[in-house]
């Protein structure tokens, strides 16, 4: 166990859709893979369920969302929950930075939608990473 704050990766779940599916296959990279000892995986689901761990973890540390459309679903529960989002990503104002990766599929997705959501978890790890210095920043200083 730890005391150390982690980053809250709270992607949205958009079911069903492609840019749900790559919000959500970016997550797991960042959670799983690059920052997994700085990050925590809060699924949206859980927020809107009112489980008291996911809503004690948005409340308790920043966060970073991922929201496959404009609806901004996982940006809004978090806002609403009292937590601070510290940066918010859309699925699609991604897809526009990289548009050699086109991401197709749902239950599973194309390689192009791996590619996006690599691209999009190193992004979020950069973001972690900032995040962290910032915290060490203000402990020391
Ligand atoms: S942000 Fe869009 S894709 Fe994601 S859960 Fe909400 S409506 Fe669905």
């Amino acid at each position: 166990m730890t005391d150390q704050r982690r980053v809250v990766i709270v992607p949205c779940s958009g079911i069903g859709k492609t840019y749900g599916s790559v919000s959500r296959e970016a997550a797991y990279d960042v959670t799983e893979d690059l920052r997994p000892a700085e990050t925590q995986l809060v699924p949206l689901s859980l927020l809107v369920l009112g489980d008291e761990r996911a809503r004690a973890a948005v409340a308790d540390n920043p966060a970073i969302t991922i929201d496959g459309c404009k609806l901004a679903c996982a940006t809004k529960m978090v806002k609403e929950g009292g937590g601070t989002v510290a940066k918010d990503y859309a699925v699609l104002d991604v897809y526009r930075r990289y548009k050699q990766f086109k991401p197709q599929g749902i239950a599973e997705l194309n390689e192009g939608g791996q590619q996006l959501a690599q691209a999009l978890a190193q992004e979020i790890a950069a973001v972690v990473d900032e995040l962290k210095v910032n915290a060490e920043g203000s402990r020391n200083g």
